[in-house]
């Protein structure tokens, strides 16, 4: 290719993706065990479509009605595999009707009522809880002493729960470490596989602490366009 030539925007989001799982690799994990997913919150459905061509099927989004005009337009694509969606952010209840048809794994389940209403919507979904390992109640998710409690109740509901998902604190990486070991000592007592944690700012200690799944939005596709919202679409 002649210099200058443009690289298509999935050869780009390949590119990244190698560079993620070499990430991986470097602390010593198999990068095969560690699933990552495509946060495509603040982009476009054309990055959507590039996370899929760079071989990836899975893709998160944080809010409702973002999740549901993606998800829809993607649909209409002909002759693509559909994604499987990952609710990741503080989810509203009365959002949860909007994208049940769409959602293949609920991450962000931290209070009874929210999994009262996946459970109404989406009975017997996947769902991790999500746990507040910060301290900082603006990222959600329950505290520590509650985690218990709803494992159980989700149960009950005959939701399937996979796991457990943390976010990380703001601030230097290192400085996610006794959070994210919170966490994965919570997974094991509960005897949960899937630990959501890492993003990209915390991505290599998420991974060395023992994380399986990976939310990762800006080292794949780089930085969100100034949150524009999409024609029509409403955070
Ligand atoms: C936005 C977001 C991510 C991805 O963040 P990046 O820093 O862009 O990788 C991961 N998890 C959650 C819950 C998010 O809201």
């Amino acid at each position: 290719m002649a210099p200058g030539t443009l690289v298509s925007r999935a050869e780009q989001v390949a590119a990244r993706l190698a560079a993620v799982r070499s990430a991986i690799e470097a602390t010593g994990r198999d990068p095969d065990s560690v699933r990552i997913v495509a946060v495509t919150k603040g982009h476009g459905a054309d990055a959507a479509r590039a996370a899929l061509g760079a071989g990836l099927v899975d893709l998160g989004e944080s809010y409702g009605q973002e999740l549901a005009a993606k998800a829809a337009e993607l649909a209409a694509d002909p002759g693509s595999a559909p994604p499987r969606w990952h609710a990741i952010g503080r989810l509203q209840r009365n959002k949860v009707r909007l994208i049940a048809p769409h959602v293949g794994l609920w991450q962000s389940v931290d209070r009874a009522v929210l999994a009262e209403e996946i459970a109404r919507r989406a009975p017997g979904a996947a769902v991790l809880v999500q746990v507040d390992v910060t301290g900082e109640p603006q990222k959600g998710g329950c505290p520590p002493g509650e985690v218990a409690g709803l494992v159980s109740r989700c149960d009950d509901l005959g939701l399937s729960v996979r796991g457990l998902m943390a976010v990380g604190p703001a601030g230097p990486p290192p400085a996610a470490r006794p959070g994210f070991l919170a966490l994965v000592a919570l997974a094991d007592r509960h005897g949960l596989e899937i630990r959501s944690m890492g993003m990209s700012g915390d991505l290599e200690v998420a991974v060395t602490c023992g994380s399986t799944m990976v939310r990762v939005g800006t080292d794949l596709l780089g930085p969100r366009p100034t949150r524009t919202p999409m024609p029509g679409v409403v955070a």
